[in-house]
């Protein structure tokens, strides 16, 4: 039943026209708010949110010291009951918007099962944002989550469903099957959120999906879509979901990528890859790296040279079973193995703090004519310098068409990227502790 398109690539391509005004644009009933000071970051503290003493002590406990500017604007609203529509750079902290609602808002002590679904387009997502539902729960003991993906025997997520689950994370084709089989119910949902949603929209298949499920929600909740990029078609498709939304627009598209993150190219041809990037391993200071590819038969190739010289190498695919790729994720997340092999299945939304160095060893490539590789190299590059710290992305050029992808990511985001220099400092790309 799962759809086999994680790994598609289906971004958009265009040029958003933002501003840093607040404005109310009558005719859709949307207001939008754009740009914020840093001063926000510092002036406001997760008290002022007025949120249970539970989440004061989990957020304590996750480190969280004040929210990020993303927070800043978006918690009071979407705490009001607002849908919202959240734009900001990857690893801001968009998730916590949306699990801090949920958890202040549902009954702690009787909480209805289903009040909360959170959708998403892969996997390992759906752990890890149930896995973000438990950790800022985790004093809200009756406020349960799980999380439901394909792969996984449906005889057991009704099981799991019997357990009354006050929040539901999971990939639409998994949910949409779980509510036709009568297993899972909508009747008394209140939060219906999206994240990555211009991703899971975006595509065909799971965009028809997702409006099925939406349609079996109660018209009155709050819907909450998260992403780091929108399209345009992408925001018009979102307001058809909203009512009197808000839209969040935290840094334009420049912004996004430019900041902390120190970008190089080298030219570099295919049969030098592998002897250029052992070289890079062994010379670059690094706590996790990402290494990109473009297909499944090349991360498996690739992982199996790095592991063969003794590098601290996994991979991660959609070959995988969805016991292995959950396992493989945990591991990374936890620091087993510091190097990662990837398709552009891990590209976007997962968070993997301690990553401070990404490499294209093939750029992104555009699959179909709809779909922008210029977007993936900003979600890819988007796994390092999480949360305001450092990052290195280098990118491997070996044919005109990956020269062309490069040009294209310099002009669409105002940047200037250069080849990599003999040596780089390492306190530019490493957080020194
Ligand atoms: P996004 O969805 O914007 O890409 P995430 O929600 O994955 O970002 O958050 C990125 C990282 O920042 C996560 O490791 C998360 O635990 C951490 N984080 C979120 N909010 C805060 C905060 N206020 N202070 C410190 N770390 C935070």
């Amino acid at each position: 039943m799962e759809h086999n398109q994680d790994e598609d690539l289906n971004p958009y391509s265009e040029d958003e026209d933002q501003n840093e005004t607040k404005k109310k644009t009558d005719g859709d009933q949307t207001k939008t708010t754009t740009g914020g000071t840093l001063s926000n970051l510092h002036s406001t503290g997760f008290k002022d949110f007025l949120l249970k003493a539970e989440l004061i002590r989990a957020i304590s406990e996750a480190g969280f010291e004040h929210p990020s500017e993303v927070q800043v604007n978006a918690i009071p609203r979407a705490l009001e009951g607002k849908d919202i529509i959240c734009q900001a750079k990857s690893g801001m902290g968009k998730t916590a918007v949306f699990v801090l609602a949920i958890l202040q808002s549902i009954d702690s002590k009787k909480p209805d099962p289903v009040s909360a679904l959170v959708l998403v387009h892969t996997k390992e997502l759906a752990y890890q944002i149930h896995r973000e539902f438990e950790r800022l729960g985790k004093y809200l003991v009756s406020v349960k989550s799980q999380v439901f993906y394909g792969g996984i025997s449906v005889e057991k997520d009704r099981e799991r469903l019997t357990e009354d689950p006050a929040i539901v994370v999971g990939t639409p084709a998994r949910i949409l099957d779980l509510y036709r089989r009568k297993y899972l119910k909508f009747d008394k949902l209140r939060f219906f959120v999206l994240d990555e949603c211009d991703k899971m929209l975006d595509q065909k298949e799971m965009g028809r999906d997702i409006t099925e499920i939406f349609t079996k929600t109660p018209i009155d909740k709050q819907v909450m879509m998260l992403s780091a990029t929108f399209s345009k078609e992408v925001r018009k498709l979102a307001s058809k979901f909203m009512q009197d939304s808000e839209e969040i627009l935290i840094d334009d598209e420049a912004k996004l990528v430019l900041e902390g993150i120190l970008q190089y190219y080298v030219n570099v041809r295919e049969d030098q890859k592998n002897k250029k990037l052992s070289d890079l391993l062994d010379n670059l200071l690094f706590n996790q790296v990402i290494i990109f590819v473009s297909k499944v038969e090349r991360a498996i190739e690739l992982n199996k040279i790095l592991r063969e010289c003794n590098f601290p190498s996994l991979t991660i695919h959609s070959g995988l079973n969805v016991e292995d790729r959950i396992e493989r994720y945990k591991q990374f997340k936890e620091g087993i193995g510091r190097i990662l092999v990837s398709t552009d299945l891990f590209a976007r939304g997962v968070d993997m703090e301690k990553v401070n160095i990404v490499i294209n060893y093939d750029m992104p490539k555009p699959l179909t004519d709809k779909q922008d590789e210029i977007d993936t190299y900003l979600h890819r590059v988007g796994r390092t310098a999480r949360f305001g710290t450092k990052g290195l992305a280098i990118s491997f050029v070996s044919s005109p068409d990956e020269l062309e992808t490069l040009k294209k990511v310099q002009e669409r985001f105002v940047l200037k990227i250069s080849e990599l220099p003999d040596t780089i400092e390492t306190d530019q790309y490493m957080n020194q502790s």
